[in-house]
């Protein structure tokens, strides 16, 4: 799977400064930030989609949900308030399919969202 770009992130094979890594979750900052925090959060395991959670990812979105919390707390917007967001798929407008979750604060959310 070295070809896919979470993945080379993730092993470090790219110049991408981490917000945050232990040894399953690994954060950076998104390349094209839709929010004034915007940061992605990803399994160092590929996992292509969400919908592909299995019985040993148990705990996945937990632990990428707390480093989202955690990043929150350290930009200081957990007061403010700030949005987890997965997409899955293509109406789900995912365009990576490497799991992702991303955290979008700094600004008021609009909702519906697009
Ligand atoms: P999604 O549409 O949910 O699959 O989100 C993919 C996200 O990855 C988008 O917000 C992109 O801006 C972001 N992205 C794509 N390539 C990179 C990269 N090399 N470094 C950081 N973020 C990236
Ligand atoms: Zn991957």
């Amino acid at each position: 799977m070295s070809e896919c770009l979470f993945c080379r992130i993730a092993k470090g094979e790219l110049p991408v400064p981490f917000l945050h890594e232990d040894e399953e979750v690994v954060a950076f900052a998104d390349i094209h930030p839709q929010a004034p925090v915007h940061v992605l959060l990803i399994p160092r395991r590929h996992v292509a989609t969400v919908a592909e959670i299995g019985t040993e990812d148990e705990t996945l979105m937990d632990r990428l949900t707390r480093a989202a919390n955690r990043i929150a707390r350290e930009k200081g917007i957990d007061r403010s308030g700030y949005r987890l967001v997965v997409n899955c798929n293509a109406e789900g407008g995912q365009t990576v399919f490497h799991l992702h979750m991303h955290l979008l604060g700094g600004r008021s959310m609009q909702w519906p969202p697009g």
